[in-house]
This record gives C-alpha cells, sequence and structure tokens, in this order.
C-alpha cells in the first residue's frame, strides 16, 4: 500500500497564537533527481518547496520553519498595517498547485519585509519565487526574482563579509551574476571562493571553478572577449 505522500503537520501562529494544519511532503519522497547550478531542485512526484510557507488562515500570518519564533511589539503592529488589515481568510490545507505555491511565497516574502526579517531569510524567498517561474519557463519573470535575490544576497554579503560559512553565499552570487549576463562580476565572486584563504569549503571551491569555466564557453560561443580584469583573475586558477 503506497503512503499518502503529504502529511498533516500543527502549527502556532506567531501572531495570533492561533493552531493551525498545513502539509508537508513525506521525507521518502524529498529526493530530488535533478538540481541546477544554483540549488533549484526537481522532483519526480511532488515538490516539497511547494510546502514550505505556513499561512495562518486566521490572520494571514505567513512563515518559514526559519522565522523568529516571537514577534516584538513593533514587528506586530508593522504586519498588523501592512498585512492583517487587509488580510480575507483563506487557508492553504492538502494539496498545493503551482499558483497556491506562488501565493504563499509572495505572502511570506510580504511578512517577512514587514516585520524586518533577516536579510538571508528575504534572499531565499526571493530565490524560491524565481525557482517557480524557472519550472514554468517563464523567463522574463524568472530574470526579474533573480536580479531581486542578487540585490539581497549582497546586502547580506555586505553585512556579513567573507566568513567561513559563506562560500556559499559567494558562490550563488557569482553564479546568479553569470545566469543574468553579468560575466564580469561573476567572475569577481567566483574568483573570491577560489582566492580567498577563509574559505575552505571543496564543494563550493569547486563549484566556482566550474561555472567560471561555463561562463568562458558561454562567453567564446556568444563571441564576447574575455575582459583584462578576467584575465588577470584567472592568473590564479
Ligand atoms: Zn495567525
Amino acid at each position: 500500500m503506497a503512503l499518502e505522500p503529504l502529511y498533516k503537520m500543527k502549527v502556532k501562529c506567531a501572531y495570533c497564537e492561533n493552531v493551525f494544519e498545513t502539509s508537508r511532503v513525506r521525507h521518502s519522497l524529498k529526493k530530488a533527481y535533478k538540481t541546477d547550478t544554483d540549488f533549484c531542485a526537481y522532483y519526480k512526484t511532488m515538490n516539497p518547496d511547494y510546502y514550505v510557507v505556513r499561512v495562518c488562515p486566521a490572520c494571514g500570518f505567513a512563515s518559514t520553519e526559519n522565522f523568529g519564533d516571537k514577534l516584538s511589539d513593533k514587528q506586530r503592529k508593522d504586519f498588523e498595517s501592512q498585512i492583517k488589515e487587509r488580510w480575507v481568510p483563506r487557508a492553504y490545507e492538502g494539496e498545493r498547485s503551482w499558483e497556491q505555491a506562488l501565493e504563499t511565497y509572495q505572502l511570506a516574502l510580504l511578512c517577512a519585509q514587514a516585520v524586518s526579517e533577516k536579510k538571508r531569510l528575504i534572499a531565499s524567498l526571493l530565490h524560491h519565487i524565481a525557482w517557480l517561474y524557472r519550472y514554468r519557463n517563464d523567463h522574463e519573470q524568472e530574470q526579474r526574482f533573480m536580479q531581486y535575490t542578487l540585490q539581497e544576497y549582497i546586502r547580506v554579503y555586505e553585512l556579513e563579509g567573507v566568513g567561513a560559512n559563506n562560500a556559499r553565499l559567494l558562490y550563488l552570487i557569482g553564479e546568479i551574476n553569470r545566469r543574468l549576463g553579468n560575466y564580469n562580476e561573476a567572475v569577481k565572486w567566483f574568483s573570491r571562493v577560489v582566492h580567498d584563504k577563509k574559505i575552505m569549503d571543496g564543494a563550493m571551491i569547486r563549484a566556482s571553478r566550474e561555472q567560471w569555466q561555463a561562463l568562458r564557453e558561454e562567453m567564446a560561443e556568444r563571441k564576447l572577449e574575455p575582459t583584462e580584469e578576467m584575465k588577470a583573475a584567472e592568473q590564479g586558477m
């Protein structure tokens, strides 16, 4: 007998303390059969990403596990004035369509922005929205959200710098630049991952080298000459 792919979980709303049910994909089905170079994953049956956002049907507070557990008075007021007042009660129970998944991410993004959540979390929500458009081959919207994602990841970098755990962040900034056709910028970030002595993450160093190579091939195909800056960066490859 096959197990139902979704199971229900109870969540307590951080704003109104209402307890509601949200669906999750069973762990055994969470294996991606393909992952893009910026970690967008593809699944055969159900996409677990569709169920990451939990939306409180009573007040509209939409969050993920990575949101803070408690809201300050200011956050509560900001959420009330920006989202709750306009909330039309609705639930996102059971199976979610692509459209519903997109709505839940858009809601989570609005909530995260209203309560000034961590930049890294906002960047990740934007990145997920870009992936949703990628699944649909909506290139224009995907690029638009990749651009927003890039801006947020750069802000995270400006706040945190090159820490031991930021190899993935730097790699992503490079890779998103590459995907947006900003080759010069992409090389700068890949080069940081490869050359910065503080970075020990072998997988990210390898990925940066690979995508740097992919970028060169892409430029050659498009008959673009590498800039002097790129050539200089390549000296240490
Ligand atoms: Zn609530």
